[in-house]
């Protein structure tokens, strides 16, 4: 079975990592003398809207949280960043007064940022360089192929109004800065309009069995990977059922300002919005059981209850489970029109 799916940061990862639980080691790879593994059984294209420069380094925290967490070395109390990490070179570069200072990097993952902006800096493009980085983790041998949505570069801005008119600003400025507490008029995916998918993204859609939406940022990383010209398109035309995860429970967003992304697009935060999101490409969608009454819900789409909140991976891995039973029962699908 191949599966497809897009993921953000931190919610994408523990429920693909619930996924790679619920479906046991693979088989991919028998002999380890071999260096070539078996074809990818999951590939995971990612949000790279977030990505940003600082000190001169290119930083793709989404990218970065599937890779960690996938691979191992994430540390779990955080959700992002390296387990065990220090802090004393970002500490360095305070003293110097470099900016900007409220972005946490550790020390295991500068090296991260290092090698991927060395390598960017000698031509590779991003997609061949997230690759080299995540066999470091091991992903090709759990059967994971980890893609940027694209190789052109896309930065999500935020527009705000502080009261001296309209400002854009990065997003993670918005988001790590100033907590999402002023409030986003909205959002813009700058280069944008000239990118293309990544390679390998579209047939990844085309070719599945089953594509899947984890609980992910329904705006800021779900919504600008579809913004990527072509993908929505992909997904309405593939033959394989999609089925999403709610991020919303019971009326407010399990972690992070998902609600305050939504009310830019003067939208309330409910699984039945986020749903309409989606709309014109999902075929199934999994609410919490606390938001099994709080309709409506796209036609055309069939809406199971279960308990979404993943307290750990077991209930991550049931949570995926899930999603793959649902599938199962709506495919093949219909492309939509
Ligand atoms: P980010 O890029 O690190 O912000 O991570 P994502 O975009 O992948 O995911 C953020 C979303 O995950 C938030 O909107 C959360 O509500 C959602 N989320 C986090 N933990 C859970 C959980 O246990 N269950 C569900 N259903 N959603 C979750
Ligand atoms: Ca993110």
């Amino acid at each position: 079975m191949q599966i497809t799916a897009l993921a953000g940061g931190v919610g994408g990862a523990r429920f693909l990592r619930g996924l790679l639980d619920h479906l046991g080691p693979t088989a991919g790879h028998p002999d380890p003398s071999d260096p070539q593994p078996s074809p990818a059984r999951l590939t995971v294209i990612g949000n790279t809207g977030d990505d940003i420069t600082l000190y001169g380094l290119r930083v793709c925290p989404d990218l970065d949280t599937l890779m960690y967490t996938l691979g191992g070395v994430i540390d779990e109390g955080q959700g992002w960043g390296r387990a065990g990490e220090s802090r004393r070179l970002q500490d360095e570069l305070v003293a110097y007064g470099a900016q900007p200072q409220w972005f946490t990097l550790g020390d295991l993952d500068l090296a991260t940022h290092v090698v991927r902006s060395q390598w960017l800096g000698q031509g590779l493009p991003p997609s061949e360089v997230t690759a080299r980085l995540a066999a470091r983790w091991g992903l090709p041998d759990l059967g994971v192929r980890l893609l940027p949505m694209s190789d052109d570069p896309i930065e999500t801005h935020v527009v705000v109004d502080e009261g001296d008119g309209p400002l854009a600003m990065h997003f993670q400025e918005w988001w790590v800065r100033l907590r999402a507490a002023v409030p986003a008029q909205r959002f813009v995916a700058v280069g944008m309009d000239r990118a293309r998918p990544a390679p390998g993204v579209l047939e990844a859609i085309a070719e599945a069995d089953v594509v899947l939406l984890p609980p992910s940022n329904p705006v800021v990383s779900i919504g600008v990977i579809l913004g990527v010209p072509g993908l929505r398109e992909a997904l309405r035309a593939t033959s394989a059922p999609v089925v999403g995860v709610s991020p919303v429970v019971n009326g407010a967003p399990v972690r992070g300002y998902a609600d305050a992304c939504l009310a830019a697009l003067d939208l309330p935060a409910t699984a039945s919005a986020v749903a309409g999101l989606y709309a014109d490409l999902l075929d199934g969608w999994l609410v919490d059981e606390a938001d099994a009454s709080a309709g409506p819900w796209p036609d055309q789409v069939q809406v199971r209850a279960r308990p979404l909140l993943m307290r750990d991976r077991t209930a991550a891995a049931e949570l995926a489970g899930a999603t793959l039973d649902l599938a199962r029962e709506l495919a093949p699908r219909r492309p939509r029109s």
